[in-house]
């Protein structure tokens, strides 16, 4: 896609470093005079010879309307609208920024998340939370398990096998229940 506004971030000739080639850099933008409202285009992440991504772009008055298509196996898009915020520069002028959709932090970069493009602080959260997420899901396997095999499962804490349980899977659930201990909390929980 050519055209006005169409552009490419600067190729990096050494390893390619994907994180940062998919980041919206506010400075590039500015830099190539892509911020005049009215302005669209397209912008293209590469690796070597291979097409990533590719990022349709349309600025208006008071933000840029991005879709991003990213190849991930299949092509997978998602859209969204960055609001821009300025601040007075030195020399007169105003400097723009991006507001993140996310935390509404004034920055330069936004980077992908792969569920559209955030500040490093919420990226950061993101992957605080996906984190958190496998730890609520060994959480409840454990819990799961340790009501299938304990007769006097309570608060977490079993100690009796379950009744009419053959002691050899006992013994083989057991050591299960065990592992998803030592995932959650090391091996310090021992007692
Ligand atoms: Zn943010």
């Amino acid at each position: 896609m050519g055209g006005i506004g169409s552009g490419s971030y600067p190729r990096n000739d050494k390893a390619p470093e994907i994180e940062r080639t998919r980041c919206l850099d506010v400075r590039f933008l500015r830099k190539n005079n892509l911020l005049k409202p009215g302005t669209s285009g397209t912008l293209r992440w590469s690796c070597k010879d291979d097409l990533l991504s590719q990022l349709h772009y349309h600025v208006g008055r008071d933000g840029i309307h991005v879709q991003h298509q990213d190849h991930a196996g299949a092509w997978k898009s998602t859209q969204q609208t960055i609001r821009f915020d300025y601040t007075p520069c030195h020399f007169g002028g105003a400097r723009c920024w991006f507001l993140c959709p996310g935390c509404s932090r004034r920055v330069a970069v936004l980077s992908d998340s792969g569920q559209g493009f955030l500040c490093r602080h919420c990226l950061g959260l993101v992957h605080r939370t996906s984190s958190q997420g496998k730890r609520d899901r060994l959480f409840s396997q454990k819990h799961k398990l340790g009501e299938q095999i304990f007769e006097d499962y309570e608060r977490g804490e079993g100690r009796l096998k379950k009744r009419g349980m053959h002691w050899r899977t006992f013994k083989q659930q057991l050591a299960k229940y065990r592992q998803l201990e030592q995932r959650l909390y090391g091996s310090s929980h021992f007692k």
